[in-house]
């Protein structure tokens, strides 16, 4: 990153559907050292835009649970179930919307899922509305048109990535049918707002990276650099979540899971001398090394000719 033009400003966006867990503390620490390493900013967003999926009061867990883990943020927390947020949504579809770029949708999931065509994150939009809306059919969704000119940027730690779009995930849902902001277009929106330039998360997230590129180059905003770290992943192979019930971190002991959050994400060996969380978050933001971060296995290129697509996560490697 080059700091003398535009500093370095990062961001945690956690979505409040449960206390944070080892998964999460994962892309905290991530997220948290690359910025200060680079000496920049490190935000702490609250997507708060999914009601239903959200857990009262774990918007203040994760924040009090990030606190004694001993991270600071910068500026203010931004919430984005708020007006200011909305109307920014808002002006976002308008603008997709008055260029043609989005169109009313009026299909239902089911009827989406009966067209049977697969796509690399669920099933494809058949193109149903795409022109028009059916005769006697109210609009539900907004969805941005997407087109297949392919989708290219260079992950930090997963490396080349591409994607086409159109063929292998479908116009998507910029608003969905209750009115609020898909993921897809708040996080862009946001991302923007904030001057986020470098966006360290998750690989989970690795497959809709190129959907938020198309986004920002329809809206005219500046894309970020993205690092995707590895998922930490439960006894059976799943990714751990909030809503899987994945195990609160300890508030009352930070350092054990501060220690192996480390180890984790592939760095060196912590210094054992290392017995206070502000000593630990001193050495480590002095000795982060991005590159030793191990790229996702399930990301892995593999060499079978057949083996193109990366099974459940949508991503070409190139
Ligand atoms: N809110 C998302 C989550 O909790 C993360 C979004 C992002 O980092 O872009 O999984």
């Amino acid at each position: 990153m080059d700091t003398e033009k535009s500093k370095y400003c990062g961001r945690f966006a956690p979505s409040p559907s449960g206390p944070l867990h080892f998964g999460s503390l994962v892309a905290a620490m991530g997220s948290y050292l690359d910025a200060r390493h680079n000496r920049g900013e490190w935000l702490v967003r609250i997507e708060d835009l999914d009601p239903p999926r959200e857990k009262p009061g774990s918007a203040d867990g994760i924040l009090t649970t990030l606190e004694a883990f001993g991270f600071e943020w910068d500026r203010e927390i931004l919430y984005q179930n708020c007006r200011h947020r909305t109307k920014a949504y808002r002006e976002a579809l308008d603008t997709l919307s008055t260029h043609a770029m989005a169109f009313h949708c009026a299909c239902t999931r089911r009827e989406i899922n009966a067209t049977g065509l697969l796509g690399i994150d669920g099933p494809i939009y058949p193109g149903t509305c795409r022109n028009d809306l059916p005769e006697g059919r109210e609009a539900r969704t907004i969805r941005v048109r997407t087109d297949d000119l392919g989708i290219s940027f260079l992950d930090l730690v997963c490396g080349e990535q591409q994607q086409k779009i159109f063929s292998q995930i479908g116009d998507f849902v910029i608003r969905r049918a209750d009115g609020l902001a898909a993921y897809q277009l708040a996080v862009v929106v946001d991302d923007a707002f904030q001057g986020v330039n470098r966006v360290v998360r998750g690989a989970d997230l690795l497959y809709s990276t190129p959907r938020q590129i198309f986004l920002q180059q329809l809206l005219k905003l500046p894309t970020p650099e993205y690092a995707h770290l590895p998922l930490v992943r439960d006894g059976s192979g799943r990714k751990l979540s909030k809503q899987s019930r994945s195990l609160p971190v300890d508030n009352q002991n930070p350092l054990p899971a501060l220690v192996t959050a480390w180890q984790f994400l592939g760095q060196i060996k912590p210094d054992p001398e290392l017995q206070q969380i502000e000593n630990f978050w001193q050495w480590a933001i002095v000795n982060w090394d991005l590159s030793n971060v191990p790229c996702e296995p399930s990301l892995q290129p593999t060499h079978h000719e057949t083996d193109h697509l990366v099974p459940g996560i949508g991503i070409e490697p190139i």
